[in-house]
C-alpha cells in the first residue's frame, strides 16, 4: 500500500520541545486590558499581585511586553514524560465524512491527568517549589485540573489542597481518589470550612456549586495561610495562556516540518487557556502581518460568555477576592445549569482572548450539548480517542466546517485542539447513549439578571 505523504501521528523529537513560550501580548498593538485592584480600583501592582501568586507567576501576569520567556530547565525534563504531544491526521474521521478537508488535531490527553492542564500545573509548582513555599490552595470543576496539580505538586514535594465543585465531587468519585492518590486532600465547594463558602451555603441551600464559588474558597484558604499557601488557578489567566503556548508552538512546528498551513484552527473554550496556547503563535502572525488565519472559539450554550456576555470588568471568581479583569463575562454571579462539560463552566474568558475577540482576530460560536456528543460519539468511533465532553465542543465545529468543504468542495486545512480524554465522564456519555441528555440554553432574561450584578467599572 502507498504510505500517505502525511503520517497519522506527527511527533517531533524530544529535543524539538520548545524551550520558551510565546508572549503574544507583546505583539498585541492594541493589549488586553490590565487587572484592576478591586481595593484600590487601579490597574494592580506587582506587589499587591504576588500576595496572591508567587512572584515569578505574578511577573509573567504583568508582562505584556517580553516576547519569549525561557521555560525552566526542570520543566522542560519533566514535560518529556509526556511531550511532545502528537499531531494527529484525522484520515479516518475525514473518510467518515466524505469531506475534501484536511482535518489535524493536537492531542493533550496523553498523561494521567487527562488533559492540557498539566501544562500549566507543573510550571505553577514549580515557580511555588522555588519560593519556598508549604502548598498551593486550588479549584477544580470537572477535576482535571486538580488531578493535574496533584500530579505537579507530588512531583515537586507540594501540599496541595482542591476545592472540588460539589456536583462534580458527587458525580466523579474516581477523579477525587485519583487527586487522592497523588497526595492531595479534596474538599467539596462549596464547604464549611471557610468564611465565603458558609455564607453562599447560606444564600443558596442545596447548591451544588460553581467554579468561581470554589475559587473564592481556594483563594481564601491560601489568604489565610499565614503565607505558606498561594493559590494557583488553572485557566484565565494570561500565566496559564502562557504556559499553555507549548500546544501551539508544537503545533506550528509540526506543521511547518510538512509545509502545511491551516486555514481554520478550532478550540474549545472555557477559560480560554487552552485555545490561547494552541492559537497564539498563529495569532501572533497575523498580528506581525506575516499571515492569516480563521480562529474559532468554541463555548457551550450554557455558558456563552463571548456569545451573550459584555466586555467589561468583572470579578474573577464568586467570592469577589481576585482582581478584577476586563472580560467577556456572564457575571461572576452566574451559576450555570449543570452542564456535563464541567470544565467549560466559566462565567469569564482569558484577557487576552476577549481582547483578541473584540478586535476581530477570533470568531466564537456557542454549540449545544446533545450535538457536541453526538459529535464525540462519532469521533471515537472512528478516530479511537474517547474526547472529553470539553474537547468534543471543538471536534462538533470541526466537523461542522468539514460538511461545509464537503458541499463547496474546498479542502481547506482544519486544526483543532484535542484537549483531553473523557474515561471520567462516563456519567454524561451514559445520559447521552440513553437518550436522556437535554440541552439548556439559558433565557435573555436570566443572561440580564446576572449582568446586572456586575461591578462598578474602573475608570482607567
Ligand atoms: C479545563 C478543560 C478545558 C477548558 O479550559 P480552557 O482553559 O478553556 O482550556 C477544555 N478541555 C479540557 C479537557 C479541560 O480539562
Amino acid at each position: 500500500m502507498e504510505e500517505k505523504k502525511i503520517p497519522y501521528k506527527i511527533y517531533l523529537k524530544e529535543d524539538e520541545i520548545p524551550r520558551q513560550w510565546y508572549n503574544v501580548r507583546a505583539d498585541m498593538k492594541k493589549k488586553p486590558a490590565p487587572l484592576v485592584d478591586p481595593d484600590t480600583m487601579k490597574p494592580i501592582t506587582l506587589d499587591k499581585l504576588s500576595q496572591v501568586f508567587c512572584r515569578e507567576l505574578a511577573e509573567q501576569e504583568l508582562d505584556d511586553t517580553t516576547p519569549y520567556i525561557d521555560i525552566p530547565e526542570e520543566l522542560i525534563d519533566f514535560y518529556k514524560m509526556y511531550r511532545p504531544a502528537p499531531l494527529v491526521r484525522a484520515y479516518c474521521l475525514e473518510k467518515e465524512l466524505g469531506t475534501p478537508a484536511k482535518i489535524y488535531y493536537k492531542f493533550e490527553g496523553n498523561n494521567t491527568s487527562g488533559s492540557h492542564k498539566l501544562n500549566s500545573a507543573i510550571a505553577q509548582a514549580y515557580y511555588a517549589k522555588q519560593q519556598g513555599l508549604k502548598g498551593v490552595t486550588t479549584e477544580t470543576g470537572a477535576g482535571q485540573w486538580g488531578t493535574a496539580l496533584s500530579m505537579a505538586c507530588s512531583y515537586f514535594g507540594l501540599d496541595c489542597k482542591v476545592f472540588m465543585v460539589k456536583v462534580s465531587y458527587e458525580q466523579k468519585p474516581h477523579r477525587r481518589e485519583v487527586m487522592r492518590t497523588y497526595g492531595a486532600s479534596v474538599t467539596p465547594s462549596p464547604s464549611m470550612t471557610t468564611e465565603v463558602g458558609r455564607k453562599i451555603f447560606e444564600e443558596h441551600p442545596g447548591t451544588g456549586g460553581s467554579l468561581g464559588c470554589a475559587i473564592s474558597e481556594a483563594v481564601e484558604a491560601a489568604m489565610t495561610s499565614g503565607g505558606e499557601y498561594r493559590y494557583v488557578l488553572g485557566s484565565v489567566l494570561n500565566q496559564v495562556l502562557l504556559h499553555q503556548t507549548i500546544i501551539g508552538l508544537e503545533t506550528k512546528a509540526a506543521l511547518d516540518k510538512y509545509g502545511v498551513k491551516p486555514d481554520i484552527i478550532i478550540g474549545c473554550a472555557g477559560g480560554g487557556s487552552n485555545l490561547g496556547g494552541l492559537i497564539s503563535p498563529f495569532v501572533g502572525e497575523m498580528l506581525r502581518g506575516e499571515a492569516d488565519y480563521r480562529i474559532i472559539a468554541v463555548e457551550p450554550a450554557s455558558c456563552p460568555s463571548l456569545t451573550r456576555g459584555k466586555y467589561v470588568y468583572d470579578f474573577c471568581d464568586t467570592g469577589k477576592i481576585c482582581p478584577m479583569a476586563k472580560m467577556y463575562t456572564l457575571g461572576s454571579g452566574f451559576i450555570p445549569s449543570s452542564s456535563h462539560a464541567g470544565g467549560l463552566r466559566y462565567h469569564g474568558m482569558s484577557s487576552t482572548l476577549s481582547e483578541l475577540y473584540d478586535q476581530g482576530l477570533m470568531e466564537a460560536r456557542s454549540v449545544e450539548q446533545t450535538s457536541v456528543f453526538a459529535a464525540a460519539v462519532q469521533f471515537a468511533r472512528v478516530e479511537g480517542i474517547l474526547p472529553a465532553p470539553e474537547s468534543s465542543h471543538a471536534i462538533r465545529v470541526a466537523i461542522d466546517e468539514a460538511m461545509k468543504c464537503k458541499k463547496t468542495g474546498e479542502e481547506k486545512t482544519i486544526v483543532f485542539g484535542l484537549t483531553g480524554t473523557g474515561y471520567f465522564d462516563m456519567f454524561a456519555y451514559e445520559r447521552f447513549n440513553n437518550g436522556q441528555m437535554s440541552d439548556y440554553i439559558p433565557t435573555d432574561e436570566e443572561i440580564a439578571k446576572f449582568a446586572a450584578t456586575l461591578p462598578e467599572q474602573p475608570e482607567l
